[in-house]
């Protein structure tokens, strides 16, 4: 069952849904917001989530799961198309407190990865893991990041 909660002044990402908070938007629709990350696990991290507050993927509906990742697939191509994980990217859910979500809005992490990031990638999952999560990426840059990947998306 979805539960819609449209003021859930405690949800940070519903907070970004409703634009009380600031967000560097990289793609929008009825269902979905996709933005990027503050604290990216590599440059160009963006996050895919449903409108609707949802905790657990397994709340949403399968028509809706089907868009979150439709929506997600076609955010890869245009980070690739920008220069982000033209070699990989990390698509990665963690679905439930145990499984280290820290906000509990389902969220899709896309995670572009470089070879020989390896290092730098795991020290920024361990400070996510222990919730020190390191430093925020300056807003100018994400809305740089965004601005390219909405007009790769655009291009698509
Ligand atoms: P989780 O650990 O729940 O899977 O990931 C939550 C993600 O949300 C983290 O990667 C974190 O950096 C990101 N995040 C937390 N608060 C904010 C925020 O206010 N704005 C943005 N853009 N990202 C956020
Ligand atoms: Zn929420």
């Amino acid at each position: 069952m979805i539960r819609l909660k449209p003021d859930n002044t405690s949800c940070i990402f519903c907070e970004i849904v409703s634009k009380r908070a600031d967000a560097s938007v990289v793609y929008e629709d009825e269902k979905v917001i996709a933005f990027m990350d503050i604290h990216p696990l590599g440059e160009g991290h963006v996050l895919v989530i449903p409108k609707h507050h949802a905790e657990y993927v397994q709340e949403l509906s399968a028509v809706q799961q089907k868009h979150l990742f439709s929506i997600s697939n076609q955010i890869i191509k245009a980070q690739r198309a920008v220069g982000f994980g033209e070699k990989g990217t990390n698509i990665l859910i963690n679905d439930g407190k145990a499984a280290n979500q820290r906000v509990p809005h389902v969220h899709v992490h896309l995670v572009p990865r470089t070879k020989g990031d390896l290092f730098s990638s795991a020290f920024r999952v361990l400070l996510h893991i222990t919730g020190l999560m390191g430093m925020v990426t300056k807003r100018a840059t994400l809305e740089e990041q965004a601005a390219a990947i909405r007009a790769s998306l655009d291009q698509l």
